[in-house]
């Protein structure tokens, strides 16, 4: 029996129910799992602010066909005595990993946690959240799992906004000048299309657009091979395009991975 897992921390939004539908499509058994993880959030992190609508989400997730929604407690996860942590190596610590320290290692602890009490074939994760994807990929490879990564495109709204449960943080002025980082990333890609191929030049073109938008304060933003999140590009992989910003007090992040045309990529490139 093949089963899909889809890991999320709840408050669901289209970019969830996407990853929900393609594991029903590919998959027998679907199981979604609602977990905000506090070990990956850092000491003045949103943790306890986080959105938390259990009953609505259940909902969503019984509309999209899961079978099982897991929805542990802290103490379930991390129960007293708890002390193990995956460490996830040179892929976290840049980009965000540089920005939110041990990160990554509570998100590598919890995936793998929550992959050996699930045992799925395959497993969903989210382009908008790059680095992670790529964190996981190489934790599976490297610690012999036998789940399937399955990456999926990023879901945006209309105006091009990744979609995210932290959107809802935004005032009504700050969700009008979210767009911008986006619109960045893009705007960098395309100088790529064009054949620039020195990332200063790159990072620089983004940071000029954001940079027109008073109420955001950029975290920063890179140009980096797709495959190993270094600034040396690797022949013929593409280049990841991705950025953090602040708006208020709420944090946005979002990519575009794009190939030597400076064509959007659905899927990380293959290892
Ligand atoms: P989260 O609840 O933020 O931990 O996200 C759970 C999963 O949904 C992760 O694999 C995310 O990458 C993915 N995800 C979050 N937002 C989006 C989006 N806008 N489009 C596609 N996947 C998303």
């Amino acid at each position: 029996m093949l089963t899909g897992f889809v890991p999320t921390m709840g408050a669901l939004h289209e970019g969830h129910l996407s990853l929900i539908r393609q594991a029903r499509t590919d998959n027998d058994l679907v199981i979604v799992s609602i977990f905000v993880n506090p070990t990956q959030f850092g000491a003045g992190e949103d943790l306890d602010k986080y959105p938390r609508p259990l009953e609505r989400d259940l909902d969503l997730c019984e509309a999209q066909g899961a079978d099982i929604v897991f929805t542990p407690q802290p103490q379930d996860i991390y129960p007293s005595g708890y002390q193990t942590y995956v460490d996830p190596g040179s892929l976290a610590e840049g980009l965000c990993g540089a920005s939110r320290p041990g990160h990554f290692r509570g998100v590598a602890t919890v995936v793998l946690k929550l992959l050996n009490i699930t045992v799925p074939t395959r497993a969903y994760f989210g382009m908008k959240d790059y680095q992670q994807l790529r964190i996981i990929q190489r934790m599976v490879e490297d610690l012999d799992m036998p789940t399937q990564i399955v990456p999926m495109p990023t879901v945006r709204e209309k105006d091009g906004l990744a979609m995210s449960s932290r959107n809802a943080y935004l005032s009504a002025e700050e969700r009008v000048a979210a767009p911008v980082l986006i619109r960045a990333l893009r705007h960098a890609a395309q100088i790529w299309a064009h054949g620039q191929r020195d990332v200063e030049t790159l990072k620089k073109a983004a940071l000029e657009v954001i940079a027109t938008e008073p109420l955001v304060r950029v975290d920063y933003v890179q140009a980096l091979d797709p495959v190993t999140l270094r600034p040396e590009l690797g022949p013929g992989t593409g280049l990841l395009l991705a950025g953090a910003i602040f708006i208020g007090k709420t944090r946005l992040i979002d990519n575009v991975v794009v190939n030597g045309d400076g064509a959007e990529l659905p899927s990380a490139p293959a290892q």
